[in-house]
């Protein structure tokens, strides 16, 4: 196992890490594996946990601002990775306009062109 930097890899940046829900319970799913192959999640750390401090003249009805990070592995193939969900930083509108996921649509193409 790697060193726990509670970063993620490129792995799982640019919308390859995706998941769903089944009752309530949200669900990583594997993004080597695919087919919705779900992660274990092995353990998880607060990064950031107390009061609004981001934003808060938009972000009247948030009590509090918090990261958490999740320390993800496949049982299938192994895959071992971090993520992070948070009330801070993008909140709403289309991830597809981000920054990052322009970026990573670029490098898609670049990486298509040259076959
Ligand atoms: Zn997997």
């Amino acid at each position: 196992m790697p060193i726990k930097t509670w970063h993620g890899s490129d792995a799982v940046e640019g919308g390859k890490l995706v998941g769903s829900t089944d009752t309530d319970y949200f669900y990583f799913h594997c993004p080597t594996c695919g087919d919705s192959e779900v992660l274990r999640i092995l353990d998880f750390k607060v990064i950031k946990d107390g009061p609004v401090e981001y934003n808060p003249e938009l972000r009247k009805k948030e009590k509090r601002d918090f990261i958490i990070a999740f320390e993800l592995l496949c049982n299938n193939c192994g895959f071992h990775d971090f993520t992070k969900v948070a009330n801070i930083g993008w909140q709403g509108g289309k991830l597809k306009d981000t920054h990052v996921m322009q970026l990573a649509r670029f490098g898609a193409e670049q990486d298509k062109k040259a076959g």
